[in-house]
């Protein structure tokens, strides 16, 4: 599409969907990441044209090219003994969908959404009492990311597992046992912070 813009541009959309043989509705994402990009603008009636932005500058902007190290929000998390009623209240007063289970020494034991406790909530049974290691999602089932994984990788698997944040951790292996420290949160929000900062530069 870029080659249909530098050659014939100014060009309609309509008539880059012809030279494509594809629909015009077919085009729209693709064109949002070429403008978005700067890559190509457009005039109204005329048509995009190709502005001459540098290719190669693009790959600075691009999600892979940055770090879960260079984006991360603190971690929320509550001890695997907590009750319910702790981990609900957790959850309003630091203001996060997800909340991650640790154990005494601070490694990852599981995961607790909204929807767990929201389930839980609404069981009948005294929240007071009830401890969130019945009710979370425990290792090894959780999809985890490291600070060294590219922002792309790591959206890419909250999108294929379809779930709102994944624990941020550090890797520890202690003879045949591996553990995993939480050091932060990577959640869709970061994803769209990311998003407009990029789109605002
Ligand atoms: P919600 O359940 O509120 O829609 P999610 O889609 O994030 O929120 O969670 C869906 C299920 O996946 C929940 O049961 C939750 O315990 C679990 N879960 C949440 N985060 C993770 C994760 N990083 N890895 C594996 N399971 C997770």
């Amino acid at each position: 599409m870029l080659e249909i813009i530098q050659t014939l541009g100014p060009i309609t959309g309509n008539k880059i969907a012809e030279k494509l043989n594809l629909s015009r509705a077919a085009l729209r994402s693709d064109l949002a990441i070429l403008t978005m990009s700067q890559l190509v603008s457009a005039k109204p009636k005329v048509g995009y044209y190709f502005t001459g932005r540098d290719l190669q500058q693009l790959n600075t902007m691009s999600f892979d090219a940055i770090l879960i190290a260079d984006t991360l929000s603190a971690p929320i998390v509550v001890r695997e003994n907590s009750t319910v009623y702790d981990a609900i209240l957790t959850l309003f007063t630091e203001d996060v969908g997800t909340i991650f289970v640790v154990s005494e020494d601070n490694f990852l034991e599981g995961a607790l959404s909204r929807k767990d406790l929201l389930k839980a909530a609404m069981g009948g049974k005294n929240n007071n009492d009830l401890p969130v290691n019945i009710i979370m999602t425990r290792m090894p089932k959780i999809i985890l990311t490291t600070p060294e994984e590219s922002v792309l990788s790591a959206a890419q698997k909250l999108l294929y597992h379809q779930v709102d944040a994944l624990p941020v951790v550090k890797i520890i292996k202690e003879g045949e046992t591996t553990k995993y420290q939480v050091v932060g949160r990577f959640t869709k929000t970061n994803i769209t912070r990311l998003f407009v900062q990029l789109a605002e530069k």
